[in-house]
């Protein structure tokens, strides 16, 4: 069975999509079966693993309101190495469409359940919201990966998201926990960077990974061609870092 990892935190922009597309090559690249679930409306997960968003006949949308199934919303994505379950716009309207239906936050975690036994992973990208859909993903996931940049107000958003996994965790998901918290465009000529990155290793001790993400730009340039990072230029520091990250989370699995 794959284990499944919710990328989330609230906050915009702060590398959740980036963590996700490169993880999945980086876990691609040494070996591991991998399907990525793009739970956010824009789409970003899914045109930066190189899938058309504008021309996928099924989506994560209609996988949530059982139209499809995932094994017919998925697609591969070749020079990526791992499967794709997209989203587009039309997911926005789920939000609303869900709030009638009954399991509302457990139809992700029924449908994905159907294909766990063909992965070892399973990356979901949630959204900047702590709203249904990443309820969804919290819902079905072994485990919360959550990038943050070392900046002032990282850790106030933090006691939201931490809040929310205690609440699923004892609601609706007891496997759910928070794996760790990854330091991501991390610089260490920033000495701000360097002291929150500190306190967060004080503080939050064997829940932060390893592995650090530099700001590389290389990682930013790659959706512009429809691939991580990983992919696009493997020998740049960010890919490097975050295979070496995939390599982190293999060895953490095996302690779950
Ligand atoms: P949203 O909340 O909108 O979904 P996000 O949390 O998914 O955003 P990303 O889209 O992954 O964040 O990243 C935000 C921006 O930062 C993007 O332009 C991305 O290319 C850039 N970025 C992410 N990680 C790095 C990095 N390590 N080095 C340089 N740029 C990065
Ligand atoms: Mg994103």
């Amino acid at each position: 069975m794959a284990k499944i990892f919710c990328v989330a935190n609230q906050k915009g922009g702060v590398g959740k999509t980036t963590t996700t597309v490169n993880l999945a090559a980086g876990l691609a690249k040494i070996g591991q079966r991998v399907l990525m679930v793009d739970l956010d409306p824009q789409g970003n997960a899914t045109m930066g693993s190189g899938v058309d968003k504008r021309e996928l006949k099924y989506t994560i949308y209609d996988v949530l309101l059982e139209e499809a199934t995932v094994a017919e919303a998925r697609m591969p994505s070749e020079k990526c190495g791992y499967d794709v379950l997209g989203a587009n716009r039309e997911l926005a309207g789920a939000e609303v469409e869900l709030v009638a239906v009954e399991r509302r936050e457990a139809r992700l975690k029924a449908a994905l359940a159907v294909v766990s036994a063909e992965y070892d992973f399973i990356l979901i990208d949630c959204p900047p919201s702590l709203s249904m859909l990443t309820l969804n993903g919290l819902c079905c996931a072994n485990g919360v990966i959550v990038p943050m940049q070392c900046e002032y107000f990282a850790l106030e958003g933090l006691t939201d998201l931490v809040n929310t996994i205690k609440q699923v965790h004892a609601n609706l998901n007891k496997d759910l926990q928070i794996i760790g918290l990854l330091r991501v465009m991390f610089d260490p000529r920033i000495t701000l960077q360097v002291q929150v990155s500190d306190q967060l290793k004080a503080h939050f001790a064997d829940k932060v990974f390893n592995t650090v993400i530099p700001r590389n730009v290389r990682l930013a340039e790659a959706p512009s061609y429809g691939l991580p990072g990983v992919v696009f230029d493997g020998a740049a520091k960010g890919s490097q870092a975050y295979v070496a990250f995939a390599a982190e989370m293999v060895e953490r699995i095996k302690k779950m």
